[in-house]
């Protein structure tokens, strides 16, 4: 993996965040993939935990934020989600440590959202939670991922310092259950309440983008628009937008 990452074998991929509509890009978010020389495309479900336990999720994490901002910069109109490990967020330096590649990179904090699970707060409350609040006083924005599939309850959303939540895919394929249902309904009017914006990822048919804007979800993301594609089909799509 430290080799892979000397020879740039890492790169990401970049999936458009809709307006409620559908029609107008908000947002990419920043998806890791590693060109392996021998075993190919490999997706982040399957290095990612590896970079953790032998200790390579901070320079891989600082070397992806990096492209990230590299790439946004060519995109003015859009903010870029980057996704977080745990183990980045705990760590006494992060916020030094964004700060820092977005101002050599030259890309603007109210730009970048940085997405969180659950998960990643659990294990060390308020050096994580100060660290966003750091983060959050210099422009950037969290949100908090994969809602409905772990363990984020809706008191976590009033105490965590975030701006906004996304409903996970597992939520959305499962639209028409009444599981699914009342979790996005209880969701939205909490968020409503207390002042979060609320996107859904994994919409892949035209009957769960109706539902969920009809709920008054405020961003959508999934295979209906577009799948995860290259840093210049991006600038390509963005081109193409009514003015
Ligand atoms: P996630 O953040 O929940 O990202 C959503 C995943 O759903 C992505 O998988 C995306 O390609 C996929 N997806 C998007 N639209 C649809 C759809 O309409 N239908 C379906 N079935 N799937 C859709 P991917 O790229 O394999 O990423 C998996 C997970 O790996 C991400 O889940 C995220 O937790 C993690 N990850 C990705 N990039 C990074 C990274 O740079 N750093 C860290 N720490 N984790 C990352
Ligand atoms: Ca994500
Ligand atoms: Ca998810």
């Amino acid at each position: 993996m430290r080799l892979g990452l000397r020879r740039g074998e890492f790169h990401l991929l970049y999936q458009p965040q809709m307006s409620a509509d559908g029609k107008r890009i908000v947002a990419v978010e920043a998806l890791a993939r590693w060109r392996h020389p021998e075993l190919g495309s490999v997706g982040p479900i399957d290095f990612v935990g590896v970079a953790e336990r032998e200790g390579m999720i901070a320079p891989l994490g600082e070397f992806l934020l990096r492209q990230a901002c590299h790439d946004g910069k060519g995109w003015p109109e859009v903010a870029v989600s980057v996704n977080l490990s745990g183990l980045q967020l705990s760590s006494a330096d992060f916020p030094d440590v964004v700060k820092s590649i977005a101002a050599e990179q030259g890309f603007a904090l109210d730009r970048l959202e940085l997405e969180i699970t659950e998960s990643a707060v659990a294990d060390n409350f308020d050096r994580v939670t100060g660290n966003m609040a750091a983060l959050r006083a210099a422009g950037v924005r969290f949100a908090l991922d994969d809602y409905g599939l772990g363990r984020a309850r809706p008191e976590d959303l009033r105490r965590l310092p975030l701006d906004k939540v996304k409903i996970d895919k597992s939520v959305v394929a499962e639209i028409e259950s009444e599981r699914s249902t009342s979790i996005i309904r209880g969701l939205l009017a909490l968020a409503r309440e207390i002042g979060l914006k609320v996107s859904a990822e994994g919409v892949e048919t035209e009957a769960q983008h109706a539902f969920l804007r009809e709920c008054g979800c405020n961003i959508m993301q999934g295979y209906l628009f577009s799948r995860p594609v290259e840093a210049q089909a991006i600038s390509g799509l963005l081109a193409q937008e009514p003015q």
